[in-house]
């Protein structure tokens, strides 16, 4: 049994096993006794935890909260509304569809990391949405679709599937003619490294008409250690890119230190910054939204002007009618018929001209 194996046929996910790690609060035992979904870590993760304070940014990603029972915000059968599946256009269970020329492909739902804040819970945690994860039928409707050019494998985790169903789903894809690139969602780098083996390397890497790229999701500076430092390195030593889309957290990274020091350490193990997603409406995680402005103000006060440029996200909601940016609208202050006045992030002002067209 290779590592990533053991860590998964060991999650973490009863108060036996947690309190071997840490010390547990009397609410957050409460919490678990009265959660009937999954939840539930990796060992490896699990050890990351703080072992006394439970505002642990990994702890409250972790362990359930009797927060999750309030639902005043969310959206019921979020997954169906958002990935409009329940339109007129009749897709197989394992498309899920925003855009004219790409789809997210799910092809499970198991993760090494139940999430608390997930906002696929109703499919990955609660599993009261129960799709058809037929991948064969999930090829036929993609190669039908000549106007797919972008497929995102998700889940779940599908990097948790085994090498040869990997290898099998690539390899499908590519022989597709219209398929310009594959994309990965998956948290292993961060929840389970172990899982990035030679075997995998071996399925992922290569020079290939169809790249292959890889967005884990990465939501505080802790979760980032050497083992994720040496997974991403492999990922990139054998052509696959490697981007984060963080999600921004009320009480995890919503305060400008944790948010800065995040993107600043994904730099550090050469993961470029891509997304930071607000909250979405989902059942069950209003404690952990913020104001729609939040993630603006974060970039605005700690990232632009603060620090590398490559650190720097593109803020976004994902809606049923596809991303919309988020992005602070700060730096036009006045446009006149000679002049834009520019303000930086230090609030100083500038001139540009302005260039009639
Ligand atoms: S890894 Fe992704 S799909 Fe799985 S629980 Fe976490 S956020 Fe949800």
């Amino acid at each position: 049994m290779e590592e990533w194996q053991y860590q998964m046929q060991n999650q973490v996910n009863s108060i036996e096993k947690l309190e071997q790690i840490i010390n547990l609060t009397a609410k957050e035992i409460e919490a678990i006794n009265n959660t009937k979904t999954k939840w539930g870590t990796t060992p490896y993760f699990a050890q990351l935890m703080d072992k006394d304070n439970p505002n642990c940014p990994i702890r409250k990603q972790v362990i359930p909260s009797l927060q999750e029972k309030q639902n005043r915000y969310g959206i019921k059968n979020y997954l169906i509304y958002k990935e409009n599946r329940s339109n007129e256009e009749n897709r197989p269970d394992t498309i899920a569809r925003q855009y004219k020329d790409r789809i997210a492909f799910t092809v499970m739902n198991i993760c090494a990391n139940y999430c608390r804040h997930c906002f696929r819970k109703e499919l990955v945690v609660d599993e009261s949405l129960q799709l058809r994860f037929d991948i064969d039928e999930g090829l036929g409707w993609i190669r039908e679709h000549s106007e797919i050019r972008d497929v995102l494998i998700t889940g779940g985790d599908p990097l948790l599937l085994t090498d040869d169903k990997i290898e099998y789903l690539i390899a499908k894809l590519r022989e597709i003619p219209h398929i310009q690139m594959i994309r990965f969602g998956s948290r292993v780098p961060i929840v389970l490294p172990q899982r990035i083996t030679k075997g995998l390397l071996k399925v992922l890497g290569g020079f290939h008409r169809v790249p292959i790229w890889l967005n884990t999701q990465c939501n505080h500076a802790k979760e980032i250690t050497e083992f994720t430092a040496r997974a991403v390195y492999d990922l990139l030593s054998c052509g696959v890119n490697v981007g984060n889309q963080a999600v921004l957290l009320k009480g995890i990274n919503d305060d400008p230190k944790s948010f800065k020091d995040l993107h600043q350490k994904l730099l550090t193990v050469r993961i470029r910054p891509y997304y930071v997603f607000y909250c979405e409406p989902a059942p069950g995680i209003d404690h952990f939204r913020t104001p729609v402005e939040k993630g603006a103000e974060l970039i605005r006060d700690t990232l632009r002007g603060h620090t590398t440029g490559l650190a720097q996200p593109m803020y976004v909601v994902a809606t049923n009618i596809g991303k919309i940016p988020l992005m602070p609208d700060y730096y036009i202050q006045e446009k006149n018929p000679e002049n834009y006045i520019l303000k930086n992030y230090q609030g100083c002002l500038t001139n540009l001209p302005n260039i009639p067209e």
